[in-house]
């Protein structure tokens, strides 16, 4: 980090934003020549404001974190500001711990990014070296090829991000689909933490609603926001500031005059649940008030039983809107849901009865969640809700029931679609889901399984870090480790020989089982010490790219400095690849196979982008992420704001969408809304999982945590991160930490029959006795470790969330903590 400038009058200004979490911040970006900058007087620098005069905590400054001195490829050096946009709709200027320090990511030969991947990287035997790309590209190729040919197109493996912010963007994500999916036609694919390729809302999708139905303005304007499984605070800061705290502390009450003329209207309430007691939980006492806030600590994995519960009071009491069902929904599908999840069928006592004592939660606050969602308000006008869910529901037990639920109880109470309601997952990164269709059916292949079998004889990791963040994490380095190893004695053993005579040597290496591993990435990750190719990409800042936010809200992140070294955009990585695979088909006479690859001769970012629109024709088979008639253009002039996707043309105009299901249309045949029902009664856990409870004391939660940014891949390298957090925390309830001796700040370890990992210990009672929380992906202590290989078998998504192991002290280091603050953080006033 370098002391603060100030950005001059005649600054370069690029409009962006944020690269990490999916609220999607917007930020400018200032740029002049290092040395030239501007002056404290309005007219001397590119705020218009007099700096000499103390700004207001939410004024325009800049501080060191926002700052940062960047040398081009042609050696020229500017200093670059990165400032939050008042004019953004989205976050009106805030900033958040993560986004308050984008400039410290940027790129520096003598920073702390110093460690970026600037060059191919070749493994030989235990060491990497430098190659030059040509010959990277035609060595893996020529693999690829020979896989292709030999054991055909699955033995190609791939894990990939999927999304946008970062260094992904629509335009990478259609480049990786294109490749994997077009050309080579693999269905071993699978995306970032997860074990396949597959929606984490596969059940949102099968009733014909989108995962993000709402814009933000919707959180101030509903009368209740419900939230499962999440922690917004943390992980979707600067919605929950600006969005939805306005709402409790009636800010928005003016805004809900005007939009709806409701006499009645009042600041909102929230329902949150969750088993801990988070600090969006304290935040949001603090602001609206404890009565204001429904706080249900219910048991984990009995989600689904709190939800219909809900939704059987709900029922029970007429509260439903028959109107919206009987117009909007497939009937039959309601009649079922009424009998298998609501079990309309039983006395509304003994299904209460059950619900409270499978989720631990009390009828009062059962009946209460009904009110606050759908009891009429005065004159009889219907409630508005706004339902949110997260990790907690998506890696809960059975992720595609646990979805059905929520989804299920917005149809119930015709909570989407209208202003002041929507069922939306908050998201954790943006969103750029835009690929042509996966090869395979579902639910997916595991390609975890696939790889410790070897029957992915070349695995390319791109933008993840699956030996931290997959399940059963320890396994997948295991197999990194054996099934690399004779690949990298054959490229040790070749060196020096031309480039056929290596693939033939790796070959022979994958015929006895070995693995060719390729990692695309922009740090020399966990993953990425497994690999024997390692390919440096260009990140956020380094090429232009497109996302949408969790409002579908898409913005172009502007270019401003070039990638360092010889590092590419993933989308230039992967045509390089693909422009390779087709000569040597050509040159074979595979006519049929070399087309697979052809169209991969994009010049230009946007090039990428606007290939990507023609196909990708938002006319329903695409709802969500369509973008007809939108242009880089058009997104330079929008600015920060973008426009809320799906756009369409009408009469030449391209107009965006506030809301999705506005005019009362969702994704199906039929174009009514399904309701997906459960499938009673609670079945408990799986038997893997109910074994390791049985067996272990802690449940072992895990999720975000507001100072962290996923895997740490920036922050691991910024010291003020660094030094908040050098090993991962595990929150556990004082009392259970006294009776095994462990104070603040000791290193514990967990162990389970999966592995074992170690963690500084954090006793706060903002966890129940019995229940811990480790903080999820953290490069030096994986919770991955832990996991199980348990999915649910509909989804093929993993419980992440079941995990149960046992902890114990292994001493104490002072040093190590001499930076990290262990006071408790969800204290309400
Ligand atoms: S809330 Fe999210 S998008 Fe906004 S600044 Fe923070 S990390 Fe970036």
């Amino acid at each position: 980090m370098s002391s603060s400038r100030i950005p001059p009058r005649d600054a370069e200004v690029y409009a962006t934003a944020c690269q990490f979490c999916i609220v999607g911040c917007g930020y400018k970006v200032y740029k002049w020549p290092a040395g030239r900058d501007g002056g404290t007087a309005p007219g001397d620098n590119a705020f218009g404001v007099d700096l000499a005069e103390q700004q207001p905590a939410d004024g325009v400054w800049v501080s060191p974190s926002m700052h940062n001195v960047i040398t081009e490829r042609d050696g020229n050096r500017y200093s670059v500001a990165i400032v939050a946009d008042k004019e953004c709709v989205v976050n009106a200027g805030l900033a958040s711990v993560r986004g308050g320090s984008l400039a410290s990511t940027l790129y520096t030969a003598d920073g702390p990014t110093r460690s970026r991947l600037t060059t191919p990287l070749i493994r030989e035997g235990d060491t990497h070296q430098v190659i030059g790309w040509t010959e990277a590209v035609a060595l893996g190729a020529r693999v690829i090829k020979a896989c292709i040919d030999r054991w055909g197109p699955d033995s190609v493996g791939m894990k990939f991000f999927d999304h946008g912010g970062g260094g992904g963007g629509f335009e990478n994500n259609w480049a990786i689909g294109r490749f994997f999916f077009d050309g080579v036609g693999t269905r071993t694919a699978a995306i970032h933490n997860r074990p396949a390729y597959n929606s984490e809302v596969h059940a949102a999708g099968d009733a014909g609603v989108a995962p993000l139905t709402n814009g933000y303005l919707d959180a101030e304007l509903a009368d209740t926001i419900l939230i499962v499984g999440a922690n917004p605070y943390e992980a979707q800061t600067n919605y929950f500031l600006n969005h939805m705290m306005r709402n409790l502390s009636g800010e928005s009450v003016p805004l809900k005059r005007s939009s709806f003329g409701d006499a009645d209207a009042e600041a909102g309430r929230m329902i949150i649940v969750d088993p801990r007691r988070t600090i969006s939980v304290a935040s949001a006492e603090i602001v609206g008030g404890a009565e204001q806030v429904l706080h249900l600590r219910l048991e984990p994995g009995t989600d689904i039983w709190l939800l219909n519960a809900i939704g059987r009071v709900i029922a029970e009491r007429r509260w439903h809107d028959s109107t919206f069902i009987g117009a909007h929904c497939e009937v039959q599908t309601f009649e079922a849901y009424q009998r298998n999840s609501l079990m309309v069928d039983r006395p509304i006592a003994d299904v209460l009865a059950e619900a409270v004592r499978i989720t631990g939660v009390a009828e009062a606050d059962i009946v209460k969640a009904a009110e606050w969602i759908a009891k009429p308000r005065k004159a009889g006008r219907r409630a508005r809700a706004l339902l949110h869910y997260e990790k907690g529901l998506i890696w809960g037990l059975k992720n595609y029931e646990n979805i059905a639920a929520i989804v299920d109880l917005a149809l119930l109470t015709g909570n989407v679609g209208r202003p002041g309601t929507g069922v939306s997952r908050l998201g954790g990164h943006q969103e750029a889901y835009v690929r042509p269709p996966y090869p395979g059916s579902r639910p997916a292949l595991n390609v975890d399984e696939a790889v410790r079998r070897g029957d992915a004889k070349v695995f390319w990791i791109g933008g993840c870090n699956p030996v931290l963040t997959t399940l059963r994490a320890e396994a997948m380095e295991g197999a990194l480790k054996e099934r690399g190893k004779p690949v990298a004695d054959a490229l040790a053993a070749t060196r020096g020989l031309d480039v056929d005579q290596r693939a033939e040597a790796v070959v022979e290496a994958l015929k006895n089982g070995g693995t060719l591993v390729l990692v695309q990435d922009i740090y020399m990750t966990a993953s990425a010490n497994h690999a024997h190719l390692v390919l440096p990409a260009a990140q956020w800042g380094e090429m232009n790219l497109t996302s949408i936010n969790g409002e579908r809200r898409l913005r172009l992140h502007q270019r401003f400095m070039d990638p360092p070294g010889e590092a590419m955009a993933d989308w230039r990585i992967l045509a390089t690849f693909a422009r390779e695979l087709r000569q040597l088909y050509l040159t074979e006479g595979d006519t049929a196979l070399a087309n697979r690859f052809r169209d991969f001769d994009w010049e230009t970012d946007e090039a990428v982008f606007i290939d990507a629109r023609h196909t990708f024709k938002g006319d329903g088979s695409d709802p969500m992420e369509g973008y007809a008639g939108v242009d880089y253009a058009m997104l330079r002039d929008l600015g920060t704001n973008g426009l809320q996707t799906p756009t369409r043309v009408i009469d030449g105009q391209v107009v965006g969408s506030v809301r999705m299901h506005e005019h009362g249309r969702f994704s199906t045949p039929s174009g009514k809304a399904r309701f997906i029902p459960a499938s009673p009664p609670w079945e408990g856990y799986a038997a893997k999982v109910a074994k390791q409870r049985e067996r272990y004391r802690f449940w072992i939660n895990n999720g975000r945590s507001n100072h962290l940014w996923q895997t740490m891949y920036h922050h691991r390298h910024l010291p003020f991160y660094n030094e908040r957090s050098p090993l991962p925390y595990v929150e556990m309830h004082p009392e259970d930490a006294s009776e095994l001796g462990i104070t603040a700040g000791d290193l514990i370890e967990l162990a389970n029959d999966m592995g074992n990992v170690q963690a500084l210990a954090y006793p706060t009672d903002a966890v129940k006795r019995g229940h811990a929380f480790m903080v999820f992906g953290q490069p030096r202590g994986a919770a991955g470790d832990l996991i199980s290989d348990h999915v649910d078998p509909a989804t093929t998504i993993p419980y992440y969330k079941g995990v149960w192991a046992d902890i114990r002290r292994v001493g104490r280091i002072p040093e190590l903590i001499k930076t990290v603050s262990f006071l408790p953080q969800n204290v309400a006033g």
